[in-house]
């Protein structure tokens, strides 16, 4: 038999270090495991364009089966990994077969949170797949009101989505603004502000007490002051684990559940190697990060295809290949186009540099003691790209701070100030 390489997981991360590993030279089998029964396709558009019914789900479709075999990987779609034994380099899959690797790539992203109770009932919805998606659709075309369970990216792009669409929505979360804890108090506020303005009704500092239904429908939700909420339509959006039941009792090491532990994905080393001849990418992936000198893990789009170069380098012996320093993502909601690179956080020293919140346009650089942590702008992408280098050496330049005296919450006074 040649040398294999198996990736578990076939969402963006997986097909990523698949095709990595034929530019990088890889010459062995290359074998992708899917639960999912689709082709591999795009996760962020499913809050978005998928949702809104301007895609239909071909467009989202990343790599069809028949383009993978042309690249001589094998795609075993519909299937689930159950275990795997470390020693004998054996994969278990559901159904009770086996499939022996040299290198295996953990590569299965995250599962929804849900609650501990309610989604049994019909119209209870959460979002993370395709099919969730195609659910959730075809009832949102059609429901009146929508109730999102969860103010943090994806219950805010939900929401904007299906109010954009006609409904009547109203977004609860216990923090007293969206996005709070990513984006702090003052772009918390703007995009309260936002939703606000598009007739969402927002019901903060509120929990979910329970759920009001007949004959199995949801009609409403009771929040945690007694008031009452009437929804057809109810998406819970309280973000979401790493996918790693199915390492429990393995030899592949699994961070603590805490953020600075890694957040109970796979514990690996700054290459992404989690233990001998086993790897993590994307979502589920802790990787060592010697700057922040712990573990961290990241649910963006960009680092899922920034691990897989990194560690198809290392699986075929190439010269190692560092992580790019700098995340991304952003974040759609209505014509607010959030970008953000670097590390962003609700306790960080926010300062508007450019534009101003008032006008949607703006650059707002984040500090973590006195060290820049992160850049987030809208309307501007090629001011907060001049930035990534401060952000990347977590510092501004001594004489830009000289030229320019943060106040400490002030709006841009006009004069850009740049990295
Ligand atoms: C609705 C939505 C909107 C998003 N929007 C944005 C955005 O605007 N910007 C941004 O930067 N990021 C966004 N993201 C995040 C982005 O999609 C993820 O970072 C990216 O998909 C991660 O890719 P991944 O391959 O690690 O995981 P996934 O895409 O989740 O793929 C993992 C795959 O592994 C499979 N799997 C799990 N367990 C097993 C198993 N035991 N055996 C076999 N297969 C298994 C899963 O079924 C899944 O198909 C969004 C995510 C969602 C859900």
């Amino acid at each position: 038999m040649g040398r294999r390489v198996v990736v578990v997981g076939s969402g963006t991360a997986g097909l990523a270090t698949a095709d990595a590993l034929r530019s990088e030279g890889w010459e062995g089998d290359v074998v992708l495991v899917g639960a999912e029964p689709h082709e591999p396709y795009d996760r962020p558009p499913l809050s978005k364009q998928l949702l809104a019914g301007r895609w239909t789900t071909d467009r989202i479709v990343l790599r069809t089966r028949a383009a993978l075999a042309a690249d001589g990987v094998e795609l075993l779609s519909g299937r689930r990994a159950i275990g795997v034994d470390t020693t004998d380099r054996t994969l278990h899959l559901d159904e009770g077969d086996d499939l022996r690797y040299d290198a295996l790539v953990v590569a299965t992203g995250l599962d929804a949170r849900r609650l501990p109770f309610g989604h049994d009932l019909a119209g209870v919805h959460v979002l993370r797949t395709l099919d969730d998606a195609l659910g959730l659709r075809a009832e949102s075309s059609t429901a009146r009101r929508v109730v999102v369970i969860g103010a943090g990216f994806l219950g805010c792009e939900v929401a904007a989505t299906v109010r954009q669409a006609g409904a009547q929505v109203a977004i609860v979360d216990p923090l007293d603004l969206p996005l709070r804890n990513v984006l702090g108090p003052r772009l918390g506020t703007l995009v309260a502000e936002v939703h606000a303005g598009h007739g969402v009704d927002l019901h903060l500092g509120r929990g979910l007490a329970s759920y009001l239904s007949d004959r199995g429908r949801v009609t409403g939700v009771v929040l945690d002051d007694g008031s009452e909420l009437p929804a057809d339509l109810v998406v819970v959006a309280i973000g979401a684990t790493p996918a790693v039941q199915w390492l429990r009792g393995s030899a592949v090491p699994l961070a603590g559940p805490l953020p600075q532990d890694g957040a109970g994905g796979v514990r690996c080393d700054a290459a992404g190697r989690a233990v001998e001849a086993v790897w993590a990418v994307g979502d589920v992936a802790a990787w060592w990060s010697p700057q922040e000198g712990r573990h961290v893990r990241l649910e963006h789009r960009l680092t899922a295809n920034q691990h897989a170069q990194v560690v198809a380098r290392a699986i075929t012996g190439g010269q190692p290949r560092a992580l790019a320093l700098v995340p991304y993502f952003w974040s759609e909601q209505y014509d607010l186009h959030l970008q953000s690179y670097g590390t962003p956080a609700g306790t960080d020293e926010v300062h508007v540099v450019e534009g101003s919140l008032a006008r949607r346009r703006f650059l707002a650089v984040y500090l973590r003691g006195g060290r820049v942590s992160a850049v987030v702008g809208a309307g501007l992408p090629k001011a907060l790209r001049a930035w990534v280098p401060a952000v990347a050496e977590h510092r501004l330049a001594e004489h830009r701070l000289a030229e320019q005296a943060l106040a400490p919450d002030g709006e841009a006074d006009g004069a850009p100030l740049r990295a």
